[in-house]
Formats: structure tokens, C-alpha cells, sequence
């Protein structure tokens, strides 16, 4: 049931469905058993149009919106959790930020990556900044026309295979006052000071490396700083807006995984046999698969839902609260949904022959990358109550201090 989608988005639906349960549904099973970034399928999504595709016209791109690009995601993450997080990142986060914030010059430059089949990487978490982001410790010293970069970035997705790169930075002006968090644009290959380290040994998503990103006195000319209106004071929230559209996407690839192993658990209860008849015929097995489609459905009206809102000051971006719940739903969904399907499959399920158990590994993941199921509570909830999200050590200090404020002028 799709009657909200324009006979142009299920035409794009069914483009993506046809290349997704093709060639890349061929590909799924090698991509998670070699480990190995799955160039051939890159080439197939830049080929179909599919890689930049929220580039807009004036930079070259076909500027579709992020519900189509959500619709081309989901399929292509229904057979290959790998395959659409490159969709993902092709399209949302890093370049909706430097399509939105960034001069025209770095527009231009950015919009040619992903169009021309590079992933970019957006480089936020460190050893001891992690859900605490605004701790990070990597700095930018001012020098000359140049921001000066030490330090180190770890869980980088893409890191080794990405070009392009957003790193976010604690900026210090020529005599050493911070000035608050900016992003800067890199690109792999250009630059000396920009190296990959280790690589994660993961659970899932084999085919695309999660790496440590060094920075040793990496210089970057100022044109290469993406500067949100609010200046680097007020930089990190407003560059954190463009990740909205980034977990709207990582909600979508766990939708469409646990689409892709429901689909897989219906096919297989309704051939599977036992005691003489199929298994499809007992209720508890109905009443499972009752439960899973329930919450494919919620899942897939909340990803939509948020992939078309827009937030109250940066209206290019997906609302924050609505990209939070989006995203939290659709990830324990996917989390459910295909471990539900893998005992539906019963022992074949635990096979590592069956994709329900490549899909599990690989749905796990969302709970944690691009926010936690706890912090997106936190934000939801901070936005419910009208309070403020603590970003800093002294975060709960302040809080309190502003609950009393609102109280004082209230009275
Ligand atoms: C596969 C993968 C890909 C990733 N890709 C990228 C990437 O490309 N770029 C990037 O910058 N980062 C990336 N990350 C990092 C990701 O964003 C972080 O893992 C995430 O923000 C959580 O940080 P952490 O792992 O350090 O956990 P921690 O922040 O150490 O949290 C540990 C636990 O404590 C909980 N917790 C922490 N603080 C609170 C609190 N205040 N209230 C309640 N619970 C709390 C967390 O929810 C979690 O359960 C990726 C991670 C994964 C797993």
C-alpha cells in the first residue's frame, strides 16, 4: 500500500527494485564473505543514476528529494545491507552539508564525488568522543590562510575507499582562543597529512571498512572550510542538522533489511513443511509474521514521514525529532524483524548459506552508528519536554539553570 507515492516515485521504486534484486542480490552474499568494498556495485548504482542523486540540478545532479532517494535505498538494502549504505552516503550527510552550507566553490566540488561514484566520509567520532561528540579533541589551528589539523578520528565509515571527507574539528584562531567546532573538506589523495589507520574487525556490514582517520598537521586552505551561518560558535549544531538527513537514511537501510529478511521468512513459512502441512498454517507463526509486517509498516510510515519533513531553521533538513524517531523505530524494528525471521528459518537460519543471518548482523548495527537507541531517546525526549540536550561536560548543570530561568520568567 503506497497511494501517497507519485506514479513517477514508483516508477523509480520499481527501477530500484529490478537492479537491487538483480545483480546486487547476486553480489550480497561475496561482499559479506570477502570483506571486500563492492566497487562492481557502485558502478551499477552511479550507472542507474543512483549515486548523487540529491545533487541538484545546478551542480550537475538529477535533484531528486530525500523521500526518492529513501525509496531507492530501501530496495537496494533489502538484498545488500552494504550496498545501501553507500546509497546512503552518496546522498545524505556529508554532501546535504556542504550542499547546504558551503560556497559555491566547494559545492561544485563536492557534487562531482558522489556523482562520479565516491562515498564520502563524514568524520565526527573519536576514542573519547562518542555520543559526547562535542568532546572531540582533533584541533584546526589557524595559520596563515591555512586551518593546521592534528588528531584522530576513529570509526570512519568508508575510510580507505571514501575521497571526499567532512571532518569536524575544535577550531583555534591565531592566538590560540577557541572559537567552537567547525567542519573542514578534505580530499583523500590531495593532502599529506590525511591518513587511514586501522581497520574494525565488524560483526556485519563486512564489505564497507569502519577505520581509524589520522590527521598529522594536515593543512587546509580556508576555501576549504564549511562555514554554517552561525560561525564556527554556533557551527556544530547547525552542521549536525545536515546529519538528519543521514539517520533518516541509516533508518532506511534498516528498514529495508528487515524488509528484505521478512520477505525471505514469508516465502520460506509458506514452502516449509511439518507435521504434514505448512508451517504457515500454525498461529504462532502467523501471528509472528502479523507483528513483523505491523512494524515493517510503522517503520516505513515514520522513515517517509521523516524524510519529507523539514526542520524549523534549516529547512533543508529533515526535522530533528522526526529523523530521531524515524530512526530509533526502524532500528529495533530491524533488529526484531530479522532475528524473527532467522528463527522462522529455523536451523537453516543460523546457516551462514542464508542471507537472514548476514541481515541480522548487519541490522545490529543501527542501534548504534549515527546516534544510539539511548541518545535519540535523550533527544526525542529533550524536545518533548522542551529542554535542552546536554552536549557538554557541564551540559547538566545547564540544563537545570535553564529550566529555572524559563520558571522565573514564567512567573
Ligand atoms: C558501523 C559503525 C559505523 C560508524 N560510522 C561512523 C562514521 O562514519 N563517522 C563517525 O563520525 N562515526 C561513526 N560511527 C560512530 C558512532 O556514531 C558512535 O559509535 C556512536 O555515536 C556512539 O559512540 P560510542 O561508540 O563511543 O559509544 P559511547 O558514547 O561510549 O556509548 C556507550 C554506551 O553508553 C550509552 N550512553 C552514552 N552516553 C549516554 C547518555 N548520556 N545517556 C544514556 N546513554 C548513554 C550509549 O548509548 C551506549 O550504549 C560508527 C559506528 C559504527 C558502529
Amino acid at each position: 500500500m503506497n497511494t501517497d507515492l507519485t506514479p513517477a516515485q514508483l516508477e523509480l521504486r520499481a527501477r530500484a527494485r529490478d537492479l537491487a534484486r538483480g545483480p546486487i542480490a547476486a553480489n550480497a552474499a561475496e561482499v559479506d564473505r570477502s570483506e571486500q568494498y563492492p566497487w562492481d556495485n557502485v558502478e551499477l548504482l552511479r550507472d542507474a543514476g543512483f549515486m548523487g542523486m540529491t545533487v541538484p540540478p545546478t551542480y550537475g545532479g538529477p535533484g531528486y528529494s530525500f523521500l526518492d532517494a529513501a525509496l531507492v535505498i530501501e530496495e537496494i538494502a533489502s538484498v545488500c545491507g552494504v550496498t545501501g549504505r553507500i546509497a546512503v552516503e552518496a546522498n545524505m550527510g556529508a554532501i546535504s552539508a556542504i550542499l547546504t552550507y558551503g560556497t559555491e566553490q566547494q559545492k561544485s566540488l563536492a557534487a562531482g564525488f558522489p556523482l562520479g561514484g565516491d562515498k564520502p566520509a563524514i568524520c565526527i567520532t573519536e576514542p573519547d568522543a562518542g555520543s559526547a561528540a562535542t568532546e572531540m579533541s582533533t584541533r584546526a589551528d589557524e595559520r596563515g590562510d591555512s586551518y593546521v589539523l592534528n588528531g584522530k578520528k576513529h570509526w570512519i565509515t568508508g575510510g580507505g575507499v571514501s575521497r571526499l571527507h567532512l571532518i569536524f574539528a575544535r577550531v583555534f584562531d591565531k592566538s590560540g582562543v577557541e572559537q567552537g567546532i567547525g567542519g573542514f573538506i578534505a580530499v583523500r589523495g590531495e593532502h599529506d597529512g590525511l591518513q587511514v589507520g586501522t581497520r574494525e574487525p565488524t560483526l556485519g556490514l563486512r564489505g564497507i571498512p569502519e577505520t581509524e582517520i589520522v590527521f598529522n598537521d594536515l593543512e587546509i586552505p580556508k576555501e576549504r572550510v564549511l562555514m554554517p551561518p552561525g560561525g564556527f560558535a554556533r557551527g556544530f549544531g547547525q552542521l549536525m542538522n545536515a546529519y538528519n538527513s543521514q539517520r533518516v537514511g541509516a533508518g532506511t537501510v534498516a528498514l529495508g533489511l528487515a524488509a528484505g529478511a521478512f520477505r525471505v521468512a514469508r516465502e520460506f513459512v509458506l514452502e516449509r513443511e511439518q507435521f504434514g502441512r505448512p508451517i504457515a498454517e500454525f498461529q504462532g507463526l502467523q501471528w509472528m509474521i502479523a507483528d513483523m509486517s505491523t512494524q515493517l509498516a510503522a517503520a516505513r510510515s515514520l522513515i517517509h514521514g521523516a524524510a519529507r519533513s523539514r526542520g524549523p531553521n534549516d529547512s533543508a533538513f529533515p526535522d530533528p525529532t522526526a529523523a530521531a524517531q524515524a530512526k530509533l523505530f526502524a532500528s529495533e524494528a530491524a533488529v526484531k524483524i530479522t532475528n524473527d525471521a532467522l528463527q522462522l528459518f529455523g536451523a537453516r537460519g543460523y546457516s551462514r548459506n542464508a542471507p537472514v543471518e548476514r541481515m541480522l548482523r548487519d541490522a545490529r548495527m543501527f542501534t548504534i552508528g549515527g546516534g544510539t537507541a539511548q541518545m535519540l531517546r535523550t533527544l526525542i525526549a529533550s524536545k518533548e519536554l522542551d529542554m535542552k540536550l546536554p552536549q557538554t561536560r557541564d551540559g547538566y548543570t545547564r540544563l537545570a539553570s535553564d529550566t529555572k530561568r524559563k520558571k522565573e520568567r514564567a512567573a
